[in-house]
């Protein structure tokens, strides 16, 4: 076996192959960029080499400094985990070389699967299915109006170099298609130096699902069951799972079989995915093959048994794979969700800055794969991924709930980040009952994301815990104020829900203790046994009410709490209720208006400013777009104005909440 590695790579995925490695008693080799000096995949292998600047292309992506790096370490093998180098050819190319091994497929495979217009027409000839379309290259727009017109509407106009869903565009008419084709040829020569773009049918409310296949050195092939990615964001994943709740095992055994065909065709070794759609009739339809490691890899491993970089590594060494196809069984459900620093409040801007707290969870079947601890920071160089929850239980009902809890007691601040739109997904109905496609996102949250509506119930039962909280914290107070005549605590608490200014709910609450660690809560004539051991400064509120296991997270808020659940953050202050009812008289001091600005929601650069002064703009209107972390964010005028004065230009960099233009007062 290989006795030193290294890896391509950084973060969760670079942490992720660490920790198999060093589990197969082989050491490591990380290599890092000046921003990741002392990131958590630095301190994690044995050895690390620093590799360039910042930015990616500096560093990450610099194939030269990867192979010398190599070379002065001795390592003797390279795993390029995701993204990066990961699928270049010319990296496989250059360790070959150099006479280092690539952990991944070979040369060929990357090469032909690297293309979309190359790997569908290779797939139609190992008898694949693939989406209706054409497969030339597209010479211009009137050319792509024809086609379009004979696959018929709707379609789906695609970069052949694309990935990460850039380069695609959905189109339904003649006009669309004529500007379809520009802005994805465009945006694929920006983003992939190619400007191919090909045409294929577009398959309405399609689930996306692709199977994982695993090959070694001597023509072996197998797959590991499929995953099913439906959740998506502007067709990038937000949760995964499997078994696709959908598949039924004939679909499944055609899928898996085509899967393997297909890496036959191209001798296949190593961990590849086959992706398809699927539409509602289960008919599938070949969309890429990826030649490497995905980031949702960990919903088949725990499904499985198997670790899936441990296959790797070994069928890159040259041994056979462990296993026959008759020998992979599947058991039980796994989910996983991807933690991004982005706020999902304000239409998922990416949000970057230090990781105040981090503090994941753990319990039975979870599985956090992370690349961050606290103290990181989530820089704009990078994707803003800070974590995969990963849940697992015998049903998918129980993976659900595991990954809900797990969400709940996932802790992190000093960033925004979307744990509270997970948790929100957790408790649709439609995602419990399996009912996906690619469109679950947009048709769930047509207006966005503007925090989680809770059941009355559940209200209640955070309206109880505010109460208690206070009561702990009041008792604590008193103590410290006068340890041997403390004051006594009221039991009557009126808890105002809602932040000011605006007018709160106020709702009277009852909460008396009992012993173990007890309280007697009594809300809108409901009474309930809250019992818990939250002492003031825990910032997790774990607790049964009524033997129901329950978790929370608290913040001091001033003087108030803001209570945080299932996707919901509910700001709430407690008051003795005789003071309640003089805070409902008293004028509370309204924030600076900062309604008429529109604030840089983000550091970045300012790449145009949309309008003009005195220019009168409708809600929905674009103002401006800002570029950070290689991300373009159009921001949108709220509701109508006239624009009164532009404070910032063109390239500007802009500090967050920088004023980048007024509107009048109205
Ligand atoms: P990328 O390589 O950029 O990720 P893919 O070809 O894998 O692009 O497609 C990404 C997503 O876009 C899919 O998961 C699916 O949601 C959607 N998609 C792609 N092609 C089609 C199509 N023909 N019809 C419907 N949806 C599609």
């Amino acid at each position: 076996m290989f006795q030193k590695i290294l890896i391509a790579n950084r973060g969760e995925i670079a942490c992720r192959v660490i920790r198999t490695a060093r589990a197969m008693g082989i050491k490591t080799v990380a290599v890092y960029s000046e921003a990741d000096a002392t990131a958590l995949h630095v301190r994690a292998a044995d050895e690390a080499v620093a590799i360039g600047g910042s930015a990616a292309a500096e560093s990450y992506l610099r194939i030269d400094r990867i192979v010398e790096a190599c070379k002065s370490t001795g390592a003797e093998a390279v795993h390029p985990g995701y993204g990066f180098l990961s699928e270049r050819e010319a990296f496989a190319r250059a360790l070959d070389a150099a006479g280092i091994v690539f952990i991944g497929p070979n040369l060929h495979a990357i090469a032909a699967m690297g293309d979309k217009i190359e790997s569908k027409k290779l797939a139609a000839a190992a008898g694949v299915s693939t989406v209706p379309g054409y497969l030339g290259v597209i010479p211009d727009a009137e050319a792509a109006v024809g086609i379009a017109n004979d696959i018929g509407y709707p379609v789906m106009i695609k970069a052949s170099a694309g990935g990460g869903g850039k380069g695609m565009r959905l189109s339904r008419s003649d006009a669309e298609t004529r500007e379809g084709f520009r802005s994805a040829s465009n945006e694929a020569r920006a983003s992939f130096g190619d400007d191919r773009v090909f045409i294929e049918k577009y398959i309405v409310e399609p689930r996306h699902i692709e199977i994982q296949v695993m090959g070694d050195a001597h023509g072996n092939v197998i797959y590991l069951g499929e995953r099913e990615c439906s959740i998506q964001r502007r067709h990038q994943k937000v949760i995964e799972e499997a078994p696709s709740p959908f598949l039924d095992p004939p679909t499944r055994a055609a899928m898996g079989a085509q899967a393997v065909a297909l890496a036959q065709a191209v001798q296949y070794r190593s961990a590849g995915t086959v992706e398809f759609i699927v539409d509602r009739e289960r008919n599938f339809y070949f969309l890429e093959m990826n030649t490497r490691l995905q980031v949702e890899h960990p919903v088949t491993e725990e499904v499985t048994g198997l670790d899936l970089v441990e296959l790797m590594i070994r069928v890159a060494w040259g041994e056979k794979l462990p296993l026959t196809q008759d020998q992979v069984r599947l058991g039980g459900s796994a989910i996983e969700a991807r933690i991004y620093a982005e706020d999902p409040l304000r239409n998922f801007i990416p949000s970057i800055g230090r990781l105040t707290r981090y503090r994941p969870p753990a319990g039975p079947g979870i599985r956090v794969d992370t690349g961050v601890d606290e103290g990181a920071e989530i820089s704009m160089f990078y994707d803003p991924m800070i974590a995969k929850l990963v849940s697992f239980g015998a049903s998918r009902a129980e993976a659900i709930e595991r990954m809900a809890g797990a969400l709940d007691a996932f802790q992190i601040r000093g960033l925004n980040h979307n744990i509270g739109f997970l948790a929100a997904i957790m408790g649709r109905e439609r995602f419990r009952d399996g009912r996906l496609s690619t469109d679950f996102i947009p048709t769930e949250f047509p207006d966005g994301f503007h925090g989680a509506d809770l059941a009355p119930e559940t209200q209640d039962l955070l309206v109880s815990i505010a109460a208690v909280a206070q009561y702990r914290a009041a008792t604590r107070d008193a103590r410290a104020g006068q340890p041997l005549h403390p004051v006594p605590v009221p039991h009557d608490w009126t808890v105002l829900v809602g932040p000011p200014p605006r007018a709160p709910r106020e709702i009277r609450v009852e909460a008396r203790p009992a012993p173990d660690e007890g309280f007697v809560v009594t809300l809108d004539g409901r009474t309930r046994l809250l019992e818990t051991g939250w002492q003031p400064g825990d910032f997790l509120f774990e607790a049964r009410i009524d033997g129901q296991a329950l978790t929370a997270q608290l913040d001091r808020k001033g003087i108030g709490w803001s209570v945080i659940q299932q996707g919901a953050a509910i700001e709430m202050r407690v008051v003795a209720r005789h003071t309640g009812r003089l805070a409902g008289l008293m004028p509370v001091k309204a924030a600076a208006d900062l309604s008429k600005f529109l604030l840089s929601p983000m550091p970045g650069l300012l790449v145009s400013v949309a309008v003009a002064e005195g220019q009168e703009v409708k809600a929905g209107e674009e103002l401006a777009v800002v570029e950070a972390m290689k991300m373009e964010n159009v921001l949108r005028a709220e509701r109508d104005g006239t624009v009164k004065k532009i404070h910032a230009a063109a390239r500007d960099s802009l500090a967050v909440d920088q004023i980048i233009l007024e509107f009048e007062t109205t």
